[in-house]
């Protein structure tokens, strides 16, 4: 059943070829006890492992059941080791980090026998060999006898029908030798048994036939067999191990080092815990600040001016607006920033209007329009009617400005109080209730005190500026149209007493809020819009309003002809008869109402021409994307940094596998020997490298969550913001596939190293 034809086998030492078997023709019986005598180095192991599979021939041809071996390609060489062949070695060779159980369930575990079946049988074959009580100890809690039958059980666990034993009892007294040789001679009345051993008395004892190697030569045949091979139709079984059973197997031995898979998973988090923090804080950083943006900065109006600036080249009509091209980096171009190319003006018509006032109520907290209308206010002063200053004029220069004292409020109370205190009264809820606005920090200018006639004390108590009232005469009581004519009557108490004026009270103080991000009303006297709206439609609905409808040619107020500085159409603004808005304030609900809003405009803007399309402006934008292009980037090199480490703890996981197929090279041999397959070998190193990936992984996500508490514990310190952090746990679970992959990864070079190990040598190792 088995036939050596002039088999020669050399080693190659340096440049010399060493000669190791030099023609061997040999015939075993199907069932019988052969001994191979030789003194050391004639080459009895390499004829053993030839036979076996495990070492492959130079030349000859190794006939298993009248077939010859020439074709037969590794898988099939696995498959006869692991049905076929069983090995018993001098040194044992057991797995030491595996039990005596599991050390002979292993060959079945490459033949793909059930888990039950498996330990059944190993269980079995250990009673057979008298280990039934050691089943559950390591091999280094055996002495080298038992250590012996536990090699002579994984043998027979697959019922082989050759099993090869190389000097079985070399390492054993006299006493314990006598016993395994009684066992493996009971054996071979089943199978044929070929040891190899350079003990002549235990061969002439117990053998039925004894051989003799000299030189690589065999020299002596006790009883040689000559037959003519006859093909038997036979079939290996299949050698398969799952990769559930590599996990399973893997998982075994990173038990038996925790130690040390520890450390390695630790030096493996360390990329997957810089992943995840950046990840967690450049999330909560993201939500913060949209946060803000919808609590505090979506509040600010988008407003529409009259007189837009263009910073933003997008916004400009593309028809009006075509950028001089600059061919290179040396060239710039001048552009006139009156012209219409980076002005736009916002013309509130007819439509305009429609436009606005369509805008969704739901969008919108509230909307104001502030006009040019001049205000004709006054305050009793010591008991006498007295003008009050609506306007100041603020800053030098081209940079003068004029600004209202007194302004329409949002409709949103909360809105303002939002991003206000009360520091005295209560917020206005009548129309003829107003609220005062004061500096930031608590100041009044001379100038705004003196316009207002307020009579405070130097320090004042908010409180003093309660109480006070301006009286907002009506146009009709202040002009007097009769024939054509105007006359402005003087204030007295009269006008100042006249009930179609309207009076209006301070109720509270307000001051910006300490934490704001910027404010949105000025110093001032804020009134309700319905206040507003009642003095406006009065203003309209006047004498004096209608009387300069019909005159386009003079001012009704100076009788001075209108020119290009004083039009027809201020004019009309000036007195209230066009109550068409100098700009609109639109308070937006929230973050994304205002995005819905600008759309609307954008929509509206592509169906009109070029000259009437409004232009928004957001103040809070600027500031948010400024914001969020600053968290891109440096979320952008947090991450860099992160994928290094990531990929540094990667190789150090590589590097550790290879250190590891290292150590284990004598096991990979073993392996072998039972007829894994390479892809077994590499699987096994594979799974090692996926387990401890995934190890990394959930060490790295909990310590990046035990770590997350502390950075939000300090950021809440610092900023107030309680769990700034936020790590999803979709983010957390692919971080977790991340750090297994980039291991398995890691780990395929050691793993196809190991794969690729001589079975020979990796067994010779020690
Ligand atoms: P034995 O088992 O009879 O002591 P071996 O079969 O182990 O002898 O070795 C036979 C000869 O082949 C020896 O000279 C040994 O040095 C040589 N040899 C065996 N294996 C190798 C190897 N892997 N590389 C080089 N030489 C080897
Ligand atoms: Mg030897």
């Amino acid at each position: 059943m088995l036939a050596l034809k002039n088999i020669k086998k050399s080693y190659q030492l340096g440049d010399i070829k060493v000669p190791a078997l030099k023609g061997i023709h040999l015939n075993f019986r199907e069932h019988e006890f052969v001994s191979i005598l030789g003194p050391s180095g004639c080459g009895k192991t390499t004829l053993l492992n030839l036979i076996g599979g495990l070492d492959h021939m130079d030349s000859g041809d190794l006939i298993i059941d009248g077939v010859s071996t020439q074709h037969y390609k590794d898988a099939d060489w696995d498959k006869y080791r692991n049905d076929a062949v069983g090995f018993v070695f001098q040194s044992y060779n057991l797995i030491a980090h595996l039990s005596v159980l599991d050390n002979v369930a292993m060959a079945l575990t490459l033949s793909g026998v059930s888990k039950k079946e498996r330990l059944t049988k190993a269980t079995q074959v250990l009673k057979e060999v008298g280990l039934e009580d050691q089943l559950h100890k390591k091999p280094n809690q055996l002495s080298g006898g038992q250590m012996q039958r536990v090699a002579i059980a994984r043998a027979l666990v697959n019922d082989p029908k050759i099993l090869l034993a190389d000097e079985p009892t070399g390492a054993l007294d006299t006493q314990t030798s006598t016993s395994i040789m009684d066992l493996i001679q009971s054996l071979s009345s089943q199978r044929l048994v070929i040891m190899v051993t350079h003990n002549p008395e235990l061969a002439q004892t117990y053998s039925s036939r004894i051989i003799q190697l000299k030189d690589g030569e065999v020299i002596n045949d006790s009883h040689p067999y000559t037959f003519d091979p006859q093909p038997v139709s036979r079939k290996f079984k299949n050698v398969s191990m799952s990769f559930m059973t590599a996990l399973s197997s893997s998982f075994k031995n990173l038990k038996t080092k925790k130690g040390r898979t520890l450390i390695t998973s630790f030096a493996g988090s360390i990329g997957i815990i810089g992943i995840a923090l950046v990840l967690a804080l450049s999330s909560g950083m993201e939500s913060y600040v949209s946060r803000i943006e919808s609590e505090t900065l979506a509040g600010f109006p988008l407003q529409l001016n009259q007189n837009v600036v263009l910073n933003d080249l997008s916004q400009r009509p593309a028809e009006v607006f075509q950028p001089t091209e600059t061919s290179n980096a040396t060239q710039g171009s001048v552009v006139d920033s009156n012209s219409e190319n980076v002005s736009h003006v916002n013309v509130f018509d007819e439509q305009a209007m429609a436009m606005i006032q369509s805008i969704d109520s739901q969008w919108i907290n509230s909307m104001t329009f502030q006009r040019n209308i001049q205000l004709n206010v006054a305050t009793m002063v010591n008991s006498t009617p007295t003008v009050v200053n609506t306007t100041l004029r603020s800053g030098m220069g081209p940079l003068a400005s004029n600004q209202s004292l007194f302004f329409e409020l949002p409709h949103d109370a909360s809105f303002v109080l939002s991003l206000y205190d009360l520091v005295a009264g209560e917020y206005p809820t009548q129309s003829n209730e107003a609220l005062f606005v004061i500096e930031d920090d608590s100041t009044l200018d001379q100038e705004v005190v003196n316009a207002l006639h307020l009579s405070i004390s130097n320090p004042f108590e908010f409180s003093q500026l309660l109480n006070h009232s301006y009286t907002f005469v009506a146009h009709d009581v202040l002009y007097e149209v009769r024939d054509g004519l105007v006359s402005t009557q003087t204030l007295n108490e009269t006008v100042f007493n006249d009930e179609r004026n309207q009076s209006l009270t301070i109720v509270g103080v307000v001051r910006l809020k300490e934490d704001a991000g910027s404010s949105f009303l000025n110093v001032g006297i804020g009134t309700l819009p319905s206040f507003n709206e009642a003095y406006f439609t009065q203003a309209q609905n006047s004498a004096v309003a209608q009387l300069q409808l019909d005159n386009e040619e003079t001012s009704v107020l100076s009788g001075l002809p209108f020119n290009s500085f004083n039009t027809y159409e201020a004019a009309l603004k000036t007195i209230g008869a066009d109550l068409t808005p100098q700009s609109v304030l639109i308070y937006p609900k929230d973050f994304n109402s205002k995005t819905l809003i600008k759309e609307a405009f954008t929509t509206y803007n592509e169906g009109v021409k070029d000259e009437q399309q409004l232009i928004v402006t957001d103040i809070a934008q600027t500031l948010s994307s400024t914001i969020s292009s600053l968290i891109s980037t440096i979320t952008l090199i947090l991450s860099a940094f992160a994928a290094i480490s990531l990929v540094v703890s990667s190789i150090m996981i590589g590097i550790i596998t290879y250190v590891s197929v290292i150590e284990r090279t004598k096991e990979i041999g073993i392996m072998r020997s039972l007829g894994a397959r390479k892809k077994d070998i590499a699987r096994i190193f594979n799974a090692e490298a996926l387990i401890i990936g995934l190890f990394a992984g959930i060490l790295g996500i909990s310590l990046s969550y035990g770590l997350l508490i502390g950075v939000d514990a300090l950021i809440e310190s610092l900023l107030g913001v309680a769990s700034f952090s936020s790590l999803s746990l979709m983010n957390a679970s692919m971080l977790i596939s991340l750090s297994a992959g980039l291991t398995l990864i890691a780990g395929l070079f050691p793993s196809q190293l190991a794969a690729k190990q001589d079975p020979v040598v990796a067994l010779r190792t020690e």
